[in-house]
């Protein structure tokens, strides 16, 4: 539930966050619209009570004229009542749509623009240098028989990819090393249906529909393939209230993701960077409100120790307005140097949506009995909304292109990261069968 009259008395705040963030969204409509609504509902609760009164009016003994006046006037009333709770139906309705499309609020350290505006957290290693000329993941994938884009072109289509011999090992190994470390930090683990309503994508503020809609849905149901893990997350508690004590849930889930990469630039569109479908380990973390900063950091820490342990040279950036999306607060990206592209990647994201998510989820929780913020004297404490962040701890694909081209060696084998060889059969090597 979205709270208008919070929106009411922040409208130029949020007027100037919608700019910052270069998104569309009428605050000054959705102000418009909750004052009519609420005049609106006034009028209705008046005529209600008028109602009433001539019902109960009604009931006592009365001259025939006076009966005929009171049934007329209740006619009269029930007809203006019918009309008024349709528009007020319609406007609560238009109401809903419109304040759905402001998104959250931004950290007041985040930079104000786009890309450009981003500013580095954390850099970690430097580029490697190379003795021979670095081939990049495609060559390398498919000369070591890891990868195979020519087959499943013919058979799904482009942007899809079967991974095989040590690339498919390779994928389970980062999955399972990245999960046995979450589970030893005491993250509960999941794995998640691939469909969702579409509803549940809305929640979690997402577009599921629209010309550039990143979701693909299956027709004649209200079903979607899902983008990414958070939402199964988010949606788990949906319409719950939690206790204080629950608070924090830690959570990770393995799914597969699927999306259309409609409107996304070119650049790479050939090989594993861009495409409609891959595996990834999800972190999910439902707290309280003045949790939510120190989960973020602790999260995005995790996924930094992630990629130092792999041995890899990446930076952390803190993201700016217009990168964040409709839900996030705050936004970490952590970006991999990926030779063979000659760029930095992205290869890791975490979110700190604050109660952006639960409130449309409807997710709650009920503080503990001397929660100052909420308990009043012979009170039970008010219900909150908790806050959801959202990291990447493992996302396939763009780790797999990391590694095979940091990690090449000068006969065109790839060296296997030592925390990963358990996990491959002490494989230290993938090379051509
Ligand atoms: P996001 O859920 O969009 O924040 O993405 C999380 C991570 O998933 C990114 O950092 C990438 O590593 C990976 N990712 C996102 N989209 C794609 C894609 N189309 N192809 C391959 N990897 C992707």
């Amino acid at each position: 539930s979205l709270d208008f009259k919070w929106i009411r008395e922040n409208r130029d705040a949020i007027a100037q966050n919608i700019q910052n963030r270069n998104t569309i969204a009428d605050v000054d409509l959705v102000v418009q619209l909750y004052d009519k609504s609420m005049a609106l509902n006034q009028e209705v609760a008046k005529l209600r009570t008028d109602r009433n009164r001539v019902a109960n009016a009604m009931k006592g003994k009365l001259e025939p004229d006076k009966r005929q006046e009171l049934v007329e006037e209740g006619k009269r009333l029930k007809d203006v009542l019918a009309g008024l709770e349709a528009e007020l139906t319609v406007l609560s309705e238009q109401l809903q749509r419109e304040g759905q499309k402001i998104p959250n609020m931004t950290h007041p350290s985040v930079g104000v623009g786009s890309e450009e505006a981003a500013t580095v957290r954390k850099m970690v290693g430097s580029k490697r240098v190379f003795e021979f000329p670095p081939k990049n993941h495609v060559d390398l994938g498919e000369s070591l028989e890891l990868l195979d884009f020519e087959a499943a072109a013919e058979v799904s289509g482009t942007k899809f990819y079967y991974l095989k011999n040590e690339g498919m090992l390779l994928e389970l190994a980062l999955i399972n090393w990245a999960l046995s470390e979450l589970v030893k930090k005491g993250f509960v683990p999941y794995s998640t249906p691939d469909l969702v309503r579409s509803s549940v994508i809305e929640k979690c503020g997402f577009q599921p529909r629209g010309l550039n809609t990143q979701v693909y849905s299956i027709e004649g149901t209200d079903l979607c393939l899902a983008g990414t893990a958070e939402i199964l997350m988010g949606g788990l508690y949906m319409d719950r209230i939690l206790t204080e004590k629950q608070l924090p849930l830690k959570l990770v889930a393995f799914s597969h993701c699927f999306r259309t990469e409609a409107g996304a630039a070119g650049s790479a569109t050939r090989g594993l960077y861009r495409v409609h479908q891959f595996s990834k380990l999800e972190m999910f973390v439902i707290c309280k409100p003045e949790d939510s900063e120190k989960f973020h950091e602790e999260l995005i820490s995790i996924e930094e120790d992630f990629f130092s342990s792999l041995g890899l040279h990446f930076k952390t950036l803190d993201m700016p307005s217009e990168d964040l999306g409709a839900p996030a607060y705050r936004k970490y990206d952590v970006e991999a140097w990926m030779p063979g592209l000659d760029r930095y990647g992205e290869v890791s994201s975490a979110s700190n949506c604050t109660d952006y998510q639960s409130r449309r989820l409807s997710i709650r929780y009920r503080p503990a009995e001397n929660d100052p913020l909420t308990s009043r004297k012979g009170k039970p404490p008010s219900l909150r909304f908790p806050h959801t962040l959202n990291a990447t701890a493992c996302a396939i694909p763009r780790m797999i292109v990391a590694i095979l081209e940091n990690f090449q060696q000068p006969d065109g084998s790839v060296l296997i990261p030592k925390v990963l060889q358990s996990y491959m059969g002490g494989k230290e090597l993938a090379r051509n069968f």
